[in-house]
């Protein structure tokens, strides 16, 4: 199964515009980056799209909580290898939250 990048996601009250851009690693050196100004996240087509996104909305998250002192880029990674692995390990139990948070069950 091919990854579908959405076209948004919602951290905290804010829905970021998700987007493709060529050449954006090369010429800003992010494989992606999230703007909480201007509500993006632009992604290198050529980059890991999964790991990408997770790791903008890691730092996205991060953001939400506590714009004022952000986590470095290690802790950002860090946290993002967590998920991942937390996902992989869990899918039955995302989508069950998933449907109850909805529901509020
Ligand atoms: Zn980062």
């Amino acid at each position: 199964m091919k990854f579908k990048l959405p076209k948004r996601v919602k951290i905290g009250g804010t829905r970021y515009v998700v987007t493709r851009e060529r050449e954006h690693e090369s010429t800003t050196g992010n494989k992606a980056t999230i703007n909480h100004r201007r509500e993006t996240i632009i992604m290198d087509p050529e980059t890991n799209q999964i790991h990408s996104l997770l790791h903008e909305i890691v730092h996205g998250v991060d953001w939400f909580l506590c714009p004022e002192k952000n986590l470095t880029e290690n802790e950002v990674e860090r946290i993002t290898e967590a998920v991942k692995m937390f996902i992989a390990d869990n899918p039955r139990l995302l989508h069950h939250l998933a449907n109850c948070l909805d529901r509020k069950c």
